[in-house]
C-alpha cells in the first residue's frame, strides 16, 4: 500500500477475529436452540439486533468463574495481533467495533488490546450470575450510536476517513454491510462476503489476518 497515505484498520470481532458469534457459542454450550428465538425474530425484522442479543445474553445463569473460563476457551485468529503489531509500529490506528459487547471481548483479548493499543467500540456488558450478561448501548448522543445494533460501525469508518485515513475494514455479518459500503478496502467472510457480492461492493475474501497483514505491508497476497 502507498506509504504516504495514512491507513487505519477497523475490524468486527464476532465471526471475524473469533470463529463464530458469541451468542452461538453460549447457546450451544449453555442455553440450547430455543434460546435463539430472539435471533430468529431479529432475522424476521421483528426485533432490533441489539434487542435480540440483549435477550439472549440476559438469559445466561452461570457461575462467573466458569463463564469467564468458557469465554477464554473461544478460538480466535491470533494473526490479528500480528496485523495489530505492524499497525502499532507504523502509527496506524486499530479499532475493533462490535455490535456484541465489551465484556467477553475484554475477557478474551483485553491484555492484547492494551499491549497493541487497540481501541474497542462496543456495547457495554456487565455479568451477574443472577441477571445474566446485561448489555447497554452507547448513549444516544454518542457519535457511534446506532438504534439497531447499538454501535454504528459505519460511523467509525466515516470518523476515521474524515480524519484523513484510508480505512481497511474486516467483517462477516449484516451489521458490517454499511461500514463495508464506505470503507476503502474490504476483507469479508460469510454473510458479509455474500452481501458484498450481491450489492457490488468490492471485497476480498478474508481467510485470516496474515492476509490483512501482508496487504497492510504492501506485499503480494
Ligand atoms: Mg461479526
Amino acid at each position: 500500500m502507498d506509504k504516504e497515505i495514512k491507513t487505519a484498520l477497523v475490524s468486527d470481532f464476532d465471526g471475524t477475529i473469533s470463529d463464530d458469534d458469541f451468542f452461538n457459542y453460549v447457546s450451544r454450550q449453555y442455553l440450547g436452540e430455543q434460546a435463539l428465538a430472539p435471533w430468529r425474530e431479529y432475522m424476521a425484522g421483528e426485533k432490533t439486533h441489539f434487542e435480540a442479543l440483549r435477550e439472549i445474553f440476559a438469559s445466561l445463569r452461570i457461575d462467573r468463574t466458569a463463564f469467564d473460563d468458557f469465554i477464554r476457551s473461544i478460538k480466535i485468529d491470533r494473526s490479528f495481533f500480528a496485523a495489530a503489531d505492524f499497525c502499532r509500529q507504523n502509527n496506524m490506528p486499530v479499532y475493533i467495533c462490535s455490535a456484541g459487547c465489551d465484556y467477553y471481548i475484554e475477557c478474551l483479548i483485553g491484555r492484547e488490546m492494551k499491549e497493541y493499543g487497540i481501541r474497542l467500540v462496543a456495547n457495554h456488558g456487565v455479568y451477574k450470575p443472577e441477571q445474566g450478561l446485561l448489555m447497554t448501548p452507547p448513549p444516544a448522543e454518542s457519535p457511534f450510536f446506532d438504534p439497531n445494533t447499538g454501535v454504528s460501525k459505519a460511523a467509525i469508518v466515516r470518523y476515521l476517513q474524515q480524519a484523513g485515513y484510508r480505512v481497511v475494514y474486516c467483517g462477516d455479518g449484516m451489521p458490517d454491510v454499511a461500514a463495508a459500503r464506505i470503507a476503502d478496502d474490504v476483507f469479508a467472510r460469510k454473510m458479509l462476503l455474500l452481501q458484498c457480492r450481491q450489492l457490488g461492493i468490492a471485497a476480498r475474501e478474508l481467510k485470516d489476518f496474515n492476509q490483512v497483514c501482508h496487504f497492510l505491508k504492501g506485499e503480494r497476497e
